[in-house]
């Protein structure tokens, strides 16, 4: 499976970025089969519409995968989480995860998404446990 992961703003990713900027975690999702997409994409890949809107989900989910991820020297390395959101099977967001360590990372954990400021954006950040 290939994935790219929205880096850059454009007719694809614009609604992505720009719910970034108000601190909210928009995907597309498809009008004929309601599947959510995330990277954003044109096209559905279940039903291949184009009539493609947006959304923002829950912002609940479940720890599928992570790696330890260096920061700066002399600080602990944190963990990056692949994040499978309740709203559907294989939906990920790639995000860090606070309140986990290289000592008590847990596959299958609980997350709730939240948001980092950095650089004039906000963007996406998990914390374990459920939102309360
Ligand atoms: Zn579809």
């Amino acid at each position: 499976m290939t994935v790219t992961w929205p880096t850059r703003m454009d007719h694809d990713t614009v609604a992505y970025w720009e719910g970034l900027r108000e601190a909210k975690l928009i995907l597309c999702r498809c009008r004929e089969c309601e599947t959510w997409i995330h990277p954003p994409r044109a096209c559905c890949p279940a039903c291949w519409s184009d009539d493609i809107g947006h959304e923002s989900p829950s912002g609940q989910a479940t720890l599928f995968s992570y790696l330890i991820q260096p920061t700066a020297p002399k600080q602990p390395p944190e963990v990056v989480g692949w994040a499978e959101l309740v709203e559907q099977k294989e939906l990920f967001v790639v995000a860090p995860v606070e309140g986990m360590s290289f000592d008590n990372v847990e596959i299958g954990a609980k997350l709730t998404l939240g948001f980092r400021e950095q650089g004039g954006i906000s963007l996406p950040v998990f914390s374990a446990g459920e939102e309360k």
